[in-house]
């Protein structure tokens, strides 16, 4: 299968790439994103002859429905990846939480969140492309929490592969900072700026866009490539849980093959909830996915309004800030897919140059077909987390965000399966907050990750303990005006 533009084609850029051209390099003309051609179909068959597969072997198979231009080979041993989850067998459970709601734990891979589902894989394909080229990247990644850690883990050694990985000092959770600075690999490099998270994407954003690095990084022999949210090599491990969760459902007899569900997705980049999307379309059975946002609400707004608009916004920081997002990259390729690529284009150029855009109102009842918008602001989250931790149940703050789409949609008795995007390791002091009745004590995250484990009868995962004794291997901090020169110093090590 071949990949297609969002926002049509410039003349120069090829109109149509290979999978591994666009996941090499994902920027497509005008700035616009790959799509793939078509999607492929699961239907009811498809679902039945699926039940007894297990995750892996249900990759696969979706993955061929895709026909990719990567050795089916290379394909098995990337998949092969998720036997490091915490079970092989199952590396993705769906725990019943309730009569109807289920929950989708995507978070059992090495750095405890979402993004290893689709990083894992990723990773090992791309060094295996860049390897059979002969060709030679360098990954740079700005970082606020969770990427960081899961692109360094995922390319760790990985031949052919160079990763730089920048994050504001101070501005992660301990957790997330010791997973980047105590992550072994010669081929990584992390580094903390200072400053805050704008100003480690902008030092970034405005290397990439700089000619005199373009040029010295040509003289190395090392090309560019990126492995952001927005790479469609990464959107396509996403698909797959959805539609994991549903064939479970049908072989737990909780649905009927063919029955209707929820799907609830904490957003931020919309990578996540795009999976969803690909899945209902491919023919899953999705009555309505419930986008799930903090008070960074551009998300709901637009699937409630109809009208995105970051002109009076400025960021929020709350407690799940894996969603403080004001551009949310993946909404393009839904735009692309209802409207085509000349309107897509069109409302992306008034998000650039003007701050915002508006659909009509039929463009706006059309993307309510597939999607209802909530958002959860931090007094409501940490009221969710306590609530469900007195079930028994921990939840992270980006998680709990969705049950109040839950709590909206409960009462059409349908089965509602909520995607779980993070441990709640991750965000221990916000959810020892909400569960200790000490709301505003600032804790450290050692000190509420055993708080938490006391007040629930449970073990912190030795992944997380054992951090807090690793050797930290990067203590490099600088000022954002040295990042080119330290990025040089490193490749030439
Ligand atoms: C990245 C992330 C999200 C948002 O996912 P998107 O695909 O960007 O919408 C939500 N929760 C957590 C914990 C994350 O790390």
């Amino acid at each position: 299968m071949n990949f297609i533009e969002t926002r049509g084609n410039d003349g120069k850029k090829a109109d149509k790439v290979t999978f591994s051209q666009a996941i090499k390099n994902p920027s497509a003309s005008f700035g616009g994103l790959y799509v793939p051609e078509y999607l492929p179909k699961i239907d009811k068959i498809f679902i039945d002859k699926s039940l007894d597969l297990s995750y892996k072997e249900l990759t696969l198979k979706i993955l061929d429905l895709f026909e990719l231009d990567v050795d089916r080979n290379v394909l098995k041993e990337a998949i092969d990846l998720y036997d490091k989850f915490d079970d092989k067998n199952d590396p993705v459970p769906l725990k019943k939480i309730e009569d109807i709601l289920f929950v989708n734990e995507l978070y059992h891979g090495p750095t405890r969140a979402f993004k290893d589902m689709a990083l894992q894989p990723f990773g090992y394909i791309l060094s295996k492309i860049a390897q059979n080229e002969n060709e030679n990247y360098l990954i740079l990644a700005a970082t606020s929490g969770d990427t960081g850690p899961a692109t360094l883990e995922s390319f760790s050694n990985k031949d052919n592969i160079k990763v730089v990985c920048i994050y504001p000092e101070g501005g992660t959770s301990d957790v997330q900072k010791l997973q980047m600075v105590t992550q072994k690999g010669g081929n990584l490099k992390v580094i903390g700026i200072n400053g805050n998270f704008d100003d480690a994407q902008a030092s970034l954003k405005s290397l990439l866009s700089s000619k005199s690095f373009q040029d010295e990084l040509n003289k190395t022999g090392i090309k560019l490539s990126a492995a952001n949210s927005v790479n469609f090599g990464r959107i396509i491990f996403q698909i797959i849980y959805h539609v994991s969760a549903y064939i479970k459902l049908v072989k737990q007899k909780e649905i009927k093959n063919g029955d209707e569900i929820y799907i609830a997705v904490p957003s931020g980049n919309f990578g996540d909830a795009l999976g969803a999307y690909y899945a209902k379309k491919m023919g899953i059975n999705i009555r309505k996915i419930l986008i799930s946002a903090n008070s960074n609400n551009i998300l709901s707004d637009l699937i409630n309004t109809g009208i995105y608009d970051i002109r009076q916004r400025s960021l929020i920081k709350t407690i799940s800030p894996a969603m403080d997002i004001l551009i949310s990259s993946n909404v393009e390729r839904l735009l692309y897919d209802k409207f085509g690529s000349k309107r897509c284009k069109e409302l992306m150029d008034d998000l650039k140059n003007n701050g915002f855009y508006e659909l009509s109102k039929n463009e706006l009842a059309n993307i309510q077909k597939d999607f209802r918008g909530y958002y959860c602001n931090d007094s409501e989250t940490k009221h969710y987390i306590s609530e469900y931790s007195a079930k028994n149940y921990l939840m992270d703050p980006h998680t709990a965000t969705c049950i109040k789409a839950y709590d909206d949609i409960k009462c059409s008795r349908r089965k509602t399966v909520i995607c779980s995007t993070a441990e709640w390791t991750k965000f221990a002091p916000a959810v020892m907050n909400a569960i200790s009745c000490q709301n505003r004590v600032k804790f450290k995250d050692i000190e509420a990750l055993e708080g938490i484990s006391k007040i629930m009868n449970t073990q912190i995962p030795q992944s997380i303990l054992k951090l807090f004794d690793a050797k930290i291997i990067h203590n490099t901090v600088i000022d954002k005006d040295n990042l080119e020169k330290e990025i040089f110093k490193f490749l030439e090590e």
